[in-house]
């Protein structure tokens, strides 16, 4: 598995399939883990979980965004799905990535970038949760919270279960909200524990560490192992309902999403839409290879005819052809 694992987190990082996925629509079976590619569609998906009771966080899908012109566009566009969850009454807030609005470009055209969202958000009384990507940008993303704190208090982040230091990062930042998960990047040995069971064991000690002593807690799983100790833990702890939720990616798990909801847990879809969806399918792939059932049925179902379906497609025969090898 942690071969499978590598090829994805690299086809997911693979510039030339990224802006060629881009090129079109939802394909390789992206359609069932991202909303929509435009803000009605992704409205659209909004309003039907909200009826069952769920909450939504809200991700304008881009990675690799190395100009400033591209930087402002995500803006603009996440901008404008503020507006949108307004006006519609979507109970969403929203999910962003420092690099998607130009960490890489220039760290205080970033902040900026980020400062007009929060503030946007913040007239509506609306959260912002800046999401954590790979080691190289934890700390100026950190950073970017400390700064925007000093004038908003309707900003949290990520805590990464994976990483040595979450720990001590999740202790600075108890008064924030929290999400915190596991980890979904290659990360060396150097900042972060490789093995999963180290990775699940400090995951369950700092969920339990914030459900005690911090704000609120997203525990962000589809791991029902992990959910079913939460809710033994809450159970035992008299921790109320109303300081943590339950959280998954749209797509995924859906009858148990809908369970927890109509159990009377707080809960919260992670709501990815837009064209740039290459990377996150890649990364979902990578996190769960079973998911390529979802890539396989597209391919006999339609003609992609993509450079991501030839990609993919030479793949799996790779695979077949490994394991015709090894029969
Ligand atoms: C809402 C949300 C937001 C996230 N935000 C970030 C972020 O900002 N930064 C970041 O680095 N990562 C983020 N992640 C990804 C996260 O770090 C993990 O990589 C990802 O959630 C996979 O780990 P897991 O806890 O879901 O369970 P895993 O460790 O992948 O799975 C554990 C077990 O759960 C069961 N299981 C898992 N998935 C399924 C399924 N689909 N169907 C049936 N059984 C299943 C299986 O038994 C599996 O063995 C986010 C995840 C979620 C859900």
């Amino acid at each position: 598995m942690p071969i499978l694992k590598d090829f994805f987190i690299g086809l997911s990082q693979n510039q030339l399939l990224n802006s060629a996925a881009k090129k079109y629509g939802l394909k390789l079976g992206a359609q069932n883990v991202v909303a929509g590619t435009n803000i009605e569609e992704t409205i659209k998906s909004i309003k039907e979980l909200n009826a069952h009771g769920i909450s939504c966080t809200v991700d304008n899908l881009g990675e690799f965004v190395y100009k400033e012109e591209e930087a402002t566009e995500a803006k603009e566009q996440i901008l404008a799905v503020i507006e949108a969850i307004h006006e519609n009454k979507a109970d969403a807030h929203i999910s962003l990535k420092p690099t998607q609005l130009g960490l890489d470009i220039d760290y205080n055209f970033c902040l900026n970038n980020l400062k007009e969202i929060v503030d946007k958000a913040n007239q509506y009384n609306m959260f912002i949760n800046i999401d954590m990507e790979d080691y190289g940008h934890l700390q100026p993303s950190f950073d970017i919270l400390d700064e925007l704190s000093k004038e908003y208090n309707n900003v949290g982040t990520v805590i990464q279960a994976y990483f040595y230091r979450a720990e001590k990062d999740i202790e600075k930042y108890k008064d924030y909200r929290l999400r915190i998960v596991k980890g979904a990047y290659k990360e060396p040995e150097e900042y972060a524990y490789q093995d999963k069971k180290d990775i699940d064991a400090n995951y369950i000690k700092l969920i339990e560490w914030h459900l005690l002593n911090g704000k609120f807690t997203s525990i962000a799983t589809h791991d029902h192992h992990v959910i079913n100790h939460v809710k033994q833990f809450v159970k035992k702890h008299n921790i109320p309902n109303d300081k943590f939720e339950f959280q998954m990616l749209y797509g995924f798990r859906k009858e148990l999403q809908l369970q927890l909801a109509s159990e009377g847990y707080n809960f919260c879809t992670y709501v990815p839409f837009g064209k740039d969806w290459y990377g996150y399918f890649m990364r979902r792939l990578a996190e769960r290879p079973q998911n390529l059932n979802l890539v396989a049925k597209q391919m006999f179902t339609k003609k992609t005819n993509t450079m991501i379906g030839v990609a993919a497609g030479a793949f799996l025969l790779g695979r077949m052809c490994g394991k015709n090898r090894h029969k």
